[in-house]
């Protein structure tokens, strides 16, 4: 029967298995499902056969009414991330603000603006990179993420930049940064080197927010970008 089913078929089965998985991990379903042959083949192969847009899809399917932390009794919209990894880049920020929130996309402030115009200057149009953020609902007062609420919502941020499969990771400011490459070092620090985050070449620079608020940071980030780019065409 799974040698007859669609590759969109056996993606669905895997999204009502983790469903299944999810419900009912306390009862110890888990076990008794994962342990039956046919189960165990249906996941295996339906996980193989899924295209990168298809796990995106599962990924954010999965987040839908969230409360796995307490940044969901504020929230307007949930902001999973957009735009294509086709480039081969793609930005990680921190969690979206009011106007991320209100309108469920990410970076559409004025720190939005300006991060457009970062990936104009490096040749590309918005819509031709990913965009996305360490949470995805927004921190109250836009403070930084509590280390609770970003491991919370880390495993759904990694999947997601799995399922891109980027060439490059752009880490802008030091949420992405320490959330990314599981440390606690300054920017400084973390600046001006390549890192690798699973195999995937990780640069660091400074957050489009705080560019706006020290303009004279940035002829230091247009540094990170050209070594971003460098780094996609190698
Ligand atoms: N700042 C972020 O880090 N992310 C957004 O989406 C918007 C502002």
């Amino acid at each position: 029967m799974i040698q007859e089913m669609t590759d969109g078929e056996l993606a669905q089965c895997l999204q009502k298995l983790r469903l299944i998985f999810e419900g009912f991990k306390a009862g110890g379903l888990r076990d008794w499902a994962y342990r039956s042959q046919t189960t165990r083949d249906l996941i295996q192969r339906a996980a193989a056969c899924q295209t990168g847009e298809q796990q995106l899809t599962l990924i954010s399917n999965e987040l839908t009414g969230c409360t796995r932390c307490r940044l969901h009794s504020g929230r307007t919209n949930l902001v999973f991330g957009e735009g294509s990894a086709k480039s081969g880049l793609v930005f990680v920020g921190e969690g979206p603000g009011a106007e991320e929130d209100r309108q469920g996309r990410p970076f559409v402030g004025r720190a939005g603006k300006l991060l457009d115009k970062m990936i104009f200057a490096i040749g590309f149009e918005r819509r031709e990179v990913y965009i996305c953020n360490v949470v995805k609902c927004r921190p109250p007062e836009n403070r930084a993420p509590q280390p609770d609420e970003a491991a919370a919502c880390s495993p759904f941020l990694f999947r997601q930049i799995e399922a891109l499969g980027p060439k490059v990771i752009c880490a802008l400011g030091l949420s992405a940064a320490q959330g990314l490459l599981g440390n606690t070092r300054p920017m400084f620090q973390l600046r001006g080197k390549v890192h690798i985050w699973r195999g995937i070449p990780l640069i660091c620079t400074y957050h489009p927010a705080y560019l706006l608020r020290s303009p004279s940071q940035k002829a230091a980030a247009w540094q990170d970008l050209k070594e971003v780019l460098r780094v996609l065409r190698a």
